[in-house]
């Protein structure tokens, strides 16, 4: 296999986003083909008994078995670091898988975690559930409030879990100040970075230690395939993570990896034409509904801090409506052209409403402390024409009495 751009990584470092998101990580075989390959292969053959004994003690390069490296799912892994500034990243079946490895893979009996509340509800799942079960003790704060984080620390705490903006709310943690609490009490910061896109934010460079995706969302965006990756160093991935994922198997099929390194190549794209809509969006919805929640816009009460660790206000807004569920159901039943869907980062415009849907696993009081109302409605921008989205919501808004 000609590794014609994939290998010299001092040289792949040094493009610019653009040219990664293009070449990044591209392997090409002997034939030399444009695009990637999809190579839909559980396991490899050998020129001898000696090479597949050196590939084995790790001596020679090359693959074994796709649970523990296959040619289409490492191009997306590079490509992806590149695009995050990553040392390398590891790809995951789904989302959640990514969240559960990049922490079970570093915890054990008797660590602690503290993670921000207002998360998406699987992780939320898995920080009071699943954490618990196998004796790791978790503490979850106002991830807005630095102070909650402080006092949240204990000696055997290992990891810092967030997500920003947070899942339906948009609150922002504050990325430095966290990161930098975090490594004062030799924790680990882990960052869900789905919402803001590796285009939008790059926590790495804010101090954080592990990232981690749903790819399924905007890499993929356009409504096709389950993924998820973990971006991290590799002293990390020795010591934690490559053995979690080679023995749990927790891995990307190629052809999942094929189509998400399609969605690469248009990332960047997609994610600004979706931002720069969602800020159009906002502008309307600001003078017609109670409470608009978008970190771009000036009267978000984090505005300040979401514009300082990322370049746009991003994809996905909330609103609150006075009339609770009923309103909000009008309001989505009416929708012509939107979709009532609780996927996020699509190519398509897509609303929920997240009381009973993506945080229904939630109790009622929790849904009201993180001030998921049951008025509110989540607005994920896709890549129409912002005046026929606008044209949509201004008569759905209508048909609820607004
Ligand atoms: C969707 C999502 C996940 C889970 O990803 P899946 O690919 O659905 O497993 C995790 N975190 C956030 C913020 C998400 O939006």
């Amino acid at each position: 296999m000609k590794s014609r751009t994939g290998l010299d990584r001092t040289r792949t470092r040094q493009w610019r986003p653009a040219t990664q998101a293009i070449r990044g990580g591209t392997m090409r075989s002997d034939f030399g083909e444009t695009s990637e390959a999809l190579f839909l292969t559980s396991g490899f053959c050998y020129d001898s008994a000696e090479e597949v004994a050196a590939r084995f003690r790790g001596e020679a390069d090359g693959f074994t078995y796709s649970r523990q490296g296959n040619p289409t799912v490492a191009m997306f892994e590079e490509r992806l670091a590149l695009l995050e500034g990553a040392e390398m990243a590891r790809a995951t079946g789904t989302g959640m898988a990514a969240m559960t490895a990049a922490l079970l893979c570093q915890l054990k009996a008797g660590d602690h975690v503290v993670a921000a509340r207002a998360m998406f509800g699987s992780c939320r799942w898995l920080v009071d559930s699943l954490l618990p079960r196998y004796g790791i003790e978790t503490t979850v704060v106002d991830g807005r409030d630095n102070d909650a984080w402080a006092r949240a620390r204990r000696p055997n705490t290992r990891v810092f879990f967030l997500e920003t903006p947070a899942n339906p709310t948009l609150d922002i943690c504050d990325l430095k100040a966290v990161a930098d609490l975090a490594h004062d009490a030799g924790a680990r910061l882990v960052v869900d970075n789905v919402f803001a896109t590796p285009i939008l934010q790059r926590p790495l460079e804010l101090g954080a230690d592990v990232i981690a995706y749903s790819a399924t969302k905007h890499i993929d965006g356009q409504g096709r395939v389950l993924g998820g990756a973990i971006c991290c160093t590799r002293e990390f991935d020795t010591e934690y993570l490559f053995p979690f994922f080679r023995h749990t198997g927790c891995v990307m099929a190629p052809f999942n990896a094929w189509v998400l390194l399609k969605g690469l190549e248009t990332l960047e794209l997609r994610v600004r034409r979706m931002s720069d809509n969602a800020a159009r969006i906002a502008d309307f919805l600001a003078e017609r509904v109670p409470t608009l929640l978008y970190p771009g816009r000036p009267d978000f009460a984090q505005h300040a801090l979401a514009m300082a660790q990322m370049s746009a206000g991003g994809t996905i807004m909330s609103f609150l409506l006075d009339g609770g569920e009923a309103q909000a159901f009008a309001l989505l039943n009416a929708l012509e052209l939107i979709d009532i869907s609780n996927n996020i980062g699509d190519s398509r415009s897509l609303a929920t409403h997240p009381a009973s849907t993506t945080h229904k696993a939630l109790a009622p009081a929790v849904q009201a402390e993180l001030g998921i109302t049951p008025g509110m409605i989540r607005l994920s921008v896709g890549l129409e024409d912002p005046a026929d989205l606008i044209a949509d919501l201004d008569q759905a808004l209508k048909a609820a009495g607004l």
